[in-house]
């Protein structure tokens, strides 16, 4: 008989149920390659999804774990994944301005468009001039030196007004460090440039048509999202349909014994310790905690920050001049939210959605900020009436939650060192995938780590290079 080849994941989340779902369909097809695999994915919660997961309050009214919308760039594998999960969704088209009251002086919300270097024109008169000014420098000297920093990046394309109006506030807001902090090689599909002929095309606009533009700029101008059961209704449908003894819940990995190719786990519901052998071992939980638990190299020099998310049920009516956004930014730091979604426009989220609304805000800190859940949540509904966006009397219901790890930090030193933990890992045939198994950014929304998790399949059974995830190894075949 031949040899059974044993996979054991940890997570079932995007990555995981992406390496399921395509290793399940190599299984449909009776392709050779598999027919000797074994797949277990051990979860620490009892259920799937990770930070893809939607939770429900005791009121009734759903939370997704930060504003989610589902969109995909450019993967129709993905596209038809979730579709299948999902029958039932909902078309939207984004509608986002950004609050920019501290460039007015203003303490309440002043809301521009989106994204906020395309709205100089309605600067104040003085931010106006200096911008346009160093914009126009810059059109005239090209500058051909590679940015080392995403400060650098800034100040190449657009000048130091609007980083120190904008960037630098908006990027200590989400990001929780400085622009100087941070590698620019995320920016492609994140942030938007300003070519002279659009910043001439924006400025020939009227104010009034340029106060109420989103310039579909983006790959999340249109998105959709599930009508019901939220964000995480798509991952729990997807595992659903998976063969189930794939899938050990309440499993919480503890250790990973590298040399006997062996892990431990705890289960959650009886407290006692197990372990499980594997012939490859896929990681899509945080890789510097495999790293600091396997001491496998030094401690990776690589950050991250901790996102708590705020949502607060409301009865109707919805704020007059809310009621077609569908998000908000803002870098004022006298609030802790940088963003705020009106989650019951995208689906079914509230107990009777023609009774209630929701708004969702999500506000980062650094990982190790002492500040309390409780504080932040009362900072945040306080923060959210200041910004006029319900009032008191409104508020049926307000929920809170802790995402310890909420946005991996594209730092400066992250490639190299993300590269020096590939390189102890993979030869020992541990492959760390996803959001934070990967902690690259710019490849870590859903439809990235569902398809990492795809073509890491593709890679180990049909010898198949990954194209997504760049490992940073030479030998690397991706
Ligand atoms: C604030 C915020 C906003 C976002 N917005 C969007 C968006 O608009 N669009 C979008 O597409 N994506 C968005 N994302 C990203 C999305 O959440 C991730 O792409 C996705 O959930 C990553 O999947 P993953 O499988 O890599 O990891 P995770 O979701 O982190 O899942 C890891 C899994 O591993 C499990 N696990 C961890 N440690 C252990 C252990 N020791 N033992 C057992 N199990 C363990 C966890 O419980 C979890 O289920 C957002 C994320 C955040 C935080």
């Amino acid at each position: 008989m031949e040899k059974k080849m044993k996979i054991v994941v940890i997570g079932a989340a995007p990555t995981a149920l992406g390496f399921a779902y395509r290793l399940n369909e190599l299984k449909k097809e009776n392709a050779e390659e598999v027919k000797n695999v074994e797949l277990i994915m051990l979860e620490q919660e009892s259920f799937a999804g990770g930070l893809s997961c939607t939770d429900i309050d005791e009121k009734g009214f759903l939370w997704d774990m930060g504003g989610h919308v589902t969109f995909s760039q450019n993967f129709p594998y993905y596209d038809k994944a979730i579709q299948e999960a999902v029958e039932e969704w909902n078309s939207l088209q984004r509608n986002c301005l950004v609050d920019m009251n501290c460039m007015f002086g203003e303490k309440g919300i002043h809301l521009v468009p989106y994204p906020a270097q395309f709205a100089v024109p309605l600067f104040p008169e003085k931010d106006k001039q200096n911008c346009l000014a160093e914009l126009k420098e810059r059109y005239e000297n090209k500058s051909d030196v590679r940015p080392v920093t995403f400060e650098d990046w800034i100040l190449q394309n657009f000048g130091p007004t609007i980083h120190d109006a904008f960037f630098k506030p908006y990027t200590r807001k989400v990001w929780t460090v400085e622009t100087n902090k941070m590698n620019p090689i995320w920016v492609g599909s994140r942030v938007a440039k300003l070519p002279q002929d659009k910043l001439e095309s924006l400025c020939a606009m009227s104010k009034e048509e340029l106060v109420k533009a989103d310039f579909g700029w983006g790959p999340n101008a249109y998105f959709t999202f599930p009508k019901y059961g939220g964000t995480g209704a798509v991952w729990k449908q997807m595992a659903e349909k998976l063969p189930q003894n794939w899938f050990k819940y309440n499993s919480k990995v503890v250790k990973v014994n590298y040399q006997s190719k062996s892990i431990n786990f705890v289960e959650n519901n009886n407290g006692t310790e197990e372990m499980i052998d594997y012939d490859i071992l896929v990681n899509t939980a945080p890789i510097d905690k495999l790293i600091n638990e396997t001491k496998l190299c030094s401690p990776l020099n690589i950050e991250h920050n901790k996102v708590f998310i705020v949502g607060v049920g409301l009865e109707l009516p919805m704020t007059k001049f809310c009621e077609t956004f569908t998000w908000l930014y803002f870098p004022d730091p006298a609030v802790p939210f940088y963003r705020i979604t009106f989650l019951s426009r995208y689906g079914e989220t509230t107990p009777d959605n023609t009774k209630y609304w929701s708004v969702m805000a999500e506000c980062a800190r650094p990982a190790d900020d002492p500040i309390t859940e409780e504080e932040i949540r009362d900072q945040a509904v306080e923060g959210l009436i200041l910004k006029s966006i319900f009032t008191r009397e409104q508020i049926v219901s307000i929920y809170s939650t802790t995402l310890d790890y909420g946005y991996p930090i594209p730092t400066v030193e992250r490639d190299a060192e993300i590269a020096r933990a590939h390189t102890v890992l993979e030869p020992l045939n541990i492959y760390s995938r996803g959001r934070f198994g990967g902690w690259k950014y710019e490849a870590s929304n859903q439809d990235h780590c569902f398809i990492q998790g795809k073509e890491l399949a593709d890679r180990l059974f049909l010898d198949i290079p990954e194209k997504l995830y760049k490992t940073g190894l030479p030998e690397h075949r991706g």
